[in-house]
């Protein structure tokens, strides 16, 4: 099960949630603190940026 990573635009929370990609697709995500469905996804190391040194 993928882990995501949000951080929450409501309180600027960050937090990690382990769910399954439906689950993610549905946008079930909510932040733990305030309970808003607010939230931009943080993608680093999930899509990993490939900074190549030429
Ligand atoms: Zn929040």
């Amino acid at each position: 099960m993928p882990t995501y990573e949000y951080m929450c635009l409501g309180c600027g929370k960050k937090f990690r949630v382990r769910m399954t990609i439906t689950e993610h697709d549905g946008h079930k995500a909510k932040c733990p603190k305030c309970g808003r469905r607010k939230l931009q996804q943080r993608v680093e190391g999930f899509f990993a940026i490939t900074a190549k040194k030429s």
